[in-house]
């Protein structure tokens, strides 16, 4: 008997005797299940809508369409920011989101985006899956009601657009600046003004001057957004936002219902998106960049030390006060602290060695 037909049977009830002692829950396993799945990301945007889009489709078709993910951009169903409310209260079942926007709810979702001075995308993929990332995920998350896994990542973001040059830390004086999470924390630390903005909204904020600057992600996604028809400098690089993580959340009870290979199921195909997308990031950001220099006239430039310096000096202030939010908070940064340790380390003789080399020999 063909697969979609034995379900269309076992919907029916028909098969549902013959099948109990072989399933332990037989009527969850073969009936359909509905997922709504809300994003903060417009809809089509290149890498974190379109990656959002591929994963729902994707679980869908790999259960042939028993699990159905009805997708929701941004607006579409609540705003971006509403998500996390939508999901933890059951109205939907799973957000497509970066964690850091919900860092007013409690600081430590910000580790599971990103942090100032934080991990790569490679040495965030070990701190969640080896260095105990996830199950203080598990925790912080559980305590809100959801359950979430890594499902795609933007890698090193830019520092960010600016209409005028950044010298000194006293040109950060003063600046609006959009800049979510920890990162707009530390800038406040050094006299701008922080914002968080969804992402569909920044580039009317920067063109009407209600901004000053803003970080967004990279060159690939920056090109779409024209924030150069704003602002010509653009920053690198992003001490904010090192590997910036996003995040498949889902209703805990919900998931807690699902059957082991559901379960299985939903959490490989998030896994796949968290390794589809970095790709995807990767492979386009070069060329993207080399098109803002030449048909845009964007100027490249990197922060000095000195800058970077005030930078990290902040950040550490803002890491004082994140601890000292609560007892979680404290245990989530001593275990980022200690694989941080031990990642960089490694890395430093490893991948940034290496390459440090390679482009040695390459003239680049
Ligand atoms: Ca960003």
């Amino acid at each position: 008997m063909k697969r979609r037909s034995f379900l269309t049977v076992a919907a029916a009830g028909g098969a549902a005797v013959a099948a109990s002692s072989t399933f332990p829950k037989p009527a969850l396993a073969q009936k359909r299940i509905k997922m709504v799945m809300v994003s903060t990301w417009p809809r089509d945007f290149p890498g974190l809508g379109t990656g959002a889009q591929r994963l729902a489709k994707r679980i869908t078709a790999a259960t042939d369409g028993r699990i159905q993910v009805q997708y929701f951009a941004a607006k579409e169903r609540v705003g971006a920011f509403d998500s996390f409310d939508e999901v933890a209260s059951g109205k939907a079942q799973a957000y497509h989101a970066a964690d850091y926007y919900w860092k007013g709810k409690h600081p430590g979702w910000a580790y599971f985006t990103s942090v100032p001075f934080g991990l790569t995308y490679t040495e965030m993929n070990a701190w969640i899956r080896f260095g105990g990332g996830q199950e203080l995920w598990d925790k912080l998350a559980g305590g809100f009601g959801l359950k979430c896994v890594m499902a795609g990542n933007t890698g090193v973001q830019m520092g960010g657009w600016f209409r005028k040059e950044i010298n000194s830390v006293a040109d950060l004086k003063g600046l609006k600046m959009r800049i979510p999470g920890l990162g707009g924390d530390v800038m406040a630390k050094l006299g701008a003004s922080p914002v968080s903005i969804p992402g569909g909204q920044i580039y009317e904020n920067l063109v009407s001057g209600a901004i000053d600057a803003t970080e967004w992600v990279g060159p690939w996604n920056d090109r779409f957004m024209k924030f150069y028809e704003a602002a010509k400098y653009y920053y690198y690089p992003g001490f904010h936002e090192p590997g910036s993580m996003l995040s498949f959340g889902m209703n805990a009870s919900w998931w807690g219902k699902l059957s082991k290979n559901d379960q299985i199921i939903i959490a490989a195909l998030a896994a796949a998106e968290n390794d589809i997308m970095m790709a995807e990031y990767n492979s386009k950001s070069g060329s993207a960049l080399k098109s803002l220099i030449t048909d845009h006239g964007v100027k490249l430039r990197a922060f000095n030390d000195d800058i970077y310096d005030a930078f990290g000096k902040a950040a550490e202030q803002v890491f004082v006060t994140v601890r000292g939010h609560s007892k979680l908070a404290k245990e989530i940064d001593d275990s980022f602290r200690a694989n941080r340790s031990d990642l960089a380390a490694w890395s430093k003789i490893s991948d940034q060695a290496y390459v440090a080399q390679r482009n040695r020999i390459l003239g680049i």
